[in-house]
């Protein structure tokens, strides 16, 4: 089954999210140390990253406190047959750019919108400008009984965050800064983002995918 990778890589200069610290890749120990005595037969390393940080799911916890945290939500929520919308003309996607699709969105777990703004990852105005939804639009998806949504976009909105709400407010799980949506095409799919058990928090980073239906 072609599976099509939809994570960005995490390396020491990963853009964080504005206001959050750097990623910080440490080699503890590795092969490549040619002196005899710092010689070590293996490579071991430790990341320090924020959680919002490149391909990452959001946690109803991340905006309510009494809601669950990402070791906390159902895994079978994290993958499951996903429809993707390509909305790449929109900087503010409202209800009425959904209400077309509304019978496709409701017979599928997981949303995928694709908006191209992937392509911007590591441009100025990456995280200033991208397209937003509307809590409209948020609230059309919770209608749908969507489980899932994910973007390709570092946040589904900006403060007062009327889409988070909306979304976390229903136990809509929400997977930001997905790549290469274009790959997966016309194809029917299913959609996988697993997160880290992190005890208690508002999110993980994620390795998301597409397998292609056969
Ligand atoms: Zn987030």
């Amino acid at each position: 089954m072609p599976l099509i990778d939809l994570s960005h890589p995490l390396t020491d200069d990963t853009p964080p999210f504005p206001g959050d610290p750097a990623v910080a890749i440490k080699i503890l120990q590795s092969t490549d140390q040619t002196g005899r005595e710092e010689r070590q037969s293996l490579n071991c390393a430790q990341i320090t990253l924020p959680i919002h940080c490149a391909t990452h799911i959001d946690a109803p916890f991340h905006f309510y406190a009494d809601r669950a945290t990402i070791d906390q939500i159902p895994l079978a929520d994290c993958a499951g047959p996903a429809y993707k919308i390509d909305l790449c003309e929109c900087p503010v996607i409202d209800e009425i750019d959904l209400a077309p699709h509304r019978d496709a969105i409701a017979g599928h777990p997981h949303l995928i919108i694709n908006t191209g703004w992937y392509e911007q990852w590591r441009q100025p105005g990456f995280f200033s400008e991208h397209p937003v939804l509307t809590a409209a639009a948020a609230q059309l998806i919770v209608d749908c009984k969507v489980r899932l949504i994910g973007v390709d976009f570092p946040s589904v909105d900006r403060p007062p965050h009327p889409a988070h709400l909306v979304l976390l407010g229903h136990d809509v799980l929400i997977v930001e800064n997905l790549t290469n949506l274009a790959e997966i095409g016309d194809n029917a799919f299913t959609f996988s983002a697993i997160p880290l058990a992190i005890a208690g928090r508002d999110g993980s980073p994620v390795r998301a995918f597409a397998t292609i239906a056969e």
